[in-house]
């Protein structure tokens, strides 16, 4: 059996004492919302001030000067379960802060939100209590300063489709490809429109397409896209079987460098529940397995 007797020495109205001079200074500047240190007569300053230089035991000089606010982290402990009594209710660090201009360190909490966020050197300024009343906790902690910033980027915008794109997209949403023969060379265009490039004469002949093709040229890409299945990923332009003009479209469900000029692959529908009037519908392109074609 083990006993134990729980003691606690508390002066629950507060326990008074006197600062004197050295020590005051420094908690009234903090009321204020400043920090100074005192100067040793070796030209050191104290922060915080002590009335005698730790170095030769010489009473300091009385002159005071403002150091920080902001200052440089020297070395620190992780606290993962903050007690009570402690300056923040989160994990949080007790380091050593040389404030800007200081020859001392003093003890302070930093709230680094993570202790990967610490480090040696790391800058930090204070953050003041709205409410101050001369004493250390005035500053309520010290943040780590903002080194860096992520600036959100982001354009959304709609595409009103014109009556030939319209027209391509209705195809779209019911799983075909549409697109047009000009009467006058013969040429079939995918997507669909209204016009023949090389004629100049209004098409009229609209022809539906399969969902296989060729690439005919492609690119890897590096740099991550919303709509691609993963970095790197393949864009391509493909040469759907009846058409003369290649579409632009991703290519999936091979590795980016298999990929080559006169694979055969064929559209890559996402369910038929979940179609849009829109290229939304097309996954991508995957390979057939069939032979290459030649270009
Ligand atoms: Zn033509």
């Amino acid at each position: 059996m083990s006993l134990e007797a729980r003691h606690v020495l508390e002066f629950p109205g507060g326990y008074t004492r006197t600062t004197g001079p050295v020590i005051g200074r420094f908690l009234t500047e903090l009321r204020d919302g400043r920090v100074v240190g005192v100067r040793t007569a070796a030209g050191r300053t104290l922060v915080p001030p002590l009335e005698y230089d730790p170095d030769t035991g010489d009473a300091v000089t009385g002159e005071f000067v403002e150091v920080g606010p902001a200052g440089t982290v020297e070395s620190w402990s992780w606290v993962r379960t903050p007690r009570k009594g402690h300056p923040l209710d989160r994990p949080f660090a007790w380091a050593l802060i040389r404030l800007d201009g200081a020859d001392t360190a003093l003890v302070h909490a930093v709230d680094a939100g993570d202790a990967k966020a610490m480090r040696p050197g790391l800058r930090v300024r204070p953050r003041w209590r709205a409410e101050r009343t001369g004493h250390i906790t005035d500053i309520e902690s010290f943040v780590p300063e903002v080194t860096r910033i992520v600036s959100p980027v982001r354009a959304e915008y709609v595409v009103k489709p014109g009556l030939a794109l319209a027209r391509f997209l209705e195809g779209i949403a019911r799983g075909t490809f549409i697109g047009c023969r000009c009467g006058s060379c013969h040429k079939v265009y995918v997507p669909y429109r209204m016009s023949c490039p090389e004629c100049g004469v209004v098409i009229t002949e609209e022809v539906e397409l399969p969902d296989t093709g060729t690439i005919t040229t492609f690119a890897i890409n590096n740099l991550p896209d919303p709509r691609a299945p993963e970095v790197p990923f393949v864009s391509a332009y493909i040469l759907l079987d009846g058409s003369d003009i290649p579409m632009i479209a991703l290519v999936g469900g091979v590795a980016a460098h298999e990929v080559r000029q006169g694979m055969r692959v064929r559209a890559a529908w996402v369910p038929e529940e979940e179609w849009t009037t829109s290229m939304a519908n097309i996954k991508w392109f995957a390979p057939t397995g069939e032979p290459d074609a030649e270009l």
